[in-house]
């Protein structure tokens, strides 16, 4: 069964690669359309052209201050309602205590939590009008930490404080907001670091060895189909949330 979001209007932002390109394959292929969002234009070109339902294309750098004015202007422009949200962009920087660089951190911090809260911020009367819903992507290192990505596992921490305050003030307008948290995805980053050397079989082995669900990384799909069903009708009680897709994995 699948998540119907027929005559829906979705934002995805980071759809360049990954699960951001997943997702938005799964809602165009639900019924939605989709505004994609990212650096590369050649990417998102090359998968608007594979989406049905009238895809549209937003090319901007969500790590620069004023880019959520940017981004959310670009959505006005373009003149459609939009019923969902999802706030997939983010970007990670190998920061431990001992080396951190402030400039990495705060690259971290302005696409991960400042970008995105502020263009949730811009696009709040367009989710108002529609009584519609946002999905945050945020990430298991919010909890458990991840060596050498002290930055990263802050700016997942704040996305989530976020998911469930925005729930709070959101939810007298009808609108739901939510978080999806994946662990271990082949896919995305991790595809990142398999391609520029990280030893993927041995990797996926050690790694797998602690996912109880048949040791089984997860896949972009696993992540879309959570996402896509909290954004649909079918999970319409549920707000404040982050789900975990972590194949139970602690
Ligand atoms: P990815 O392959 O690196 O994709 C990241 C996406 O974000 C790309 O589309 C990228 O597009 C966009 N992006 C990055 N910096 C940007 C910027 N400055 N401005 C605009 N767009 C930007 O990573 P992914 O694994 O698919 O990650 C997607 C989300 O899942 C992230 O929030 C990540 O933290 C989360 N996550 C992933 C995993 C995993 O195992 N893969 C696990 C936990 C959480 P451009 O480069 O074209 O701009």
């Amino acid at each position: 069964m699948t998540n119907d979001l027929s005559g829906k209007t979705a934002v995805v932002t980071g759809a360049s690669r990954g699960l951001g390109a997943e997702i938005a394959h799964t809602f165009a292929h639900a019924g939605s359309r989709v505004i994609l969002l990212a650096r590369s234009s050649d990417q998102l070109q090359s998968l608007a052209a594979e989406l049905p339902n009238d895809p549209a294309m937003i090319v901007t750098d969500l790590s620069q201050p004023d880019s959520w004015q940017n981004a959310a202007e670009q959505v006005n422009n373009l003149g459609h309602d939009i019923d969902i949200l999802v706030n997939n962009a983010g970007t990670g920087a190998h920061t431990t205590m001992a080396d951190m660089q402030a400039a990495d951190f705060d690259q971290v911090m302005m696409v991960n939590v400042r970008n995105l809260v502020l263009l949730t911020h811009a696009l709040t009367p367009k989710l108002v009008a529609t009584r519609g819903s946002v999905v945050n992507i945020s990430s298991v290192a919010s909890q458990s930490g991840l060596v050498g990505h002290v930055a990263y596992s802050t700016s997942k921490g704040a996305v989530e404080a976020f998911t469930r305050n925005a729930a709070i003030d959101l939810g007298r307008y009808g609108v739901r907001v939510n978080a999806v948290a994946p662990r271990l995805i082949d896919d995305g980053m991790w595809k990142h670091a398999f391609d520029t050397g990280t030893d993927r079989e041995a990797t996926m082995s050690r790694m797998g060895n602690l996912i109880p669900l048949e040791g089984r990384w997860g896949s972009a799909a696993d992540i879309a189909e959570a996402v896509s069903w909290l954004a649909s009708e079918r999970a319409g009680y549920i707000t404040g949330q982050v789900l975990r897709v972590d194949g139970g994995m602690k």
